[in-house]
């Protein structure tokens, strides 16, 4: 959804600009090879990856209209694209997406379910 494309940002945490790579212990660094926050990673630090200028995994929320709204007592909802204040469904990644290291973003894993 063209509305809902931000302009490319620095890295919050470290403020690498996009492009650049991550400082060392940068909450939104990434593996490049597992797509896991490289906190998490086995590499043990040692998996550099650029900021994209976005967060990793937005784009394809995105691309397939994965959205979340805050509602009062459900808490976070799926919602359609161009809901106000929607966000990327980020959770969603990790049950019907999975991380490819050569495309170097994530692909869907529910194609037959559409
Ligand atoms: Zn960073
Ligand atoms: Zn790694």
């Amino acid at each position: 959804m063209a509305d809902h494309d931000p302009h490319p940002f620095n890295c919050p945490d470290c403020a690498a600009a996009p492009g650049q790579l991550h400082e060392g212990g940068c909450d939104h660094a990434h593996c490049p090879d597992t797509g896991r926050p490289r906190a998490v990673c086995e590499h043990d630090g040692a998996c550099a990856s650029r900021w994209s200028g976005d967060f990793v995994g937005a784009a394809e929320c995105r691309e397939w209209d994965w959205w979340l709204i805050e509602d009062p007592e459900l808490g976070l909802v799926p919602c359609p694209a161009g809901t106000k204040d929607a966000i990327e469904d980020f959770n969603r990644l990790l049950t019907h997406a999975r991380w490819d290291a050569d495309l170097q973003r994530y692909v869907r894993t529910d194609l037959t379910t559409i």
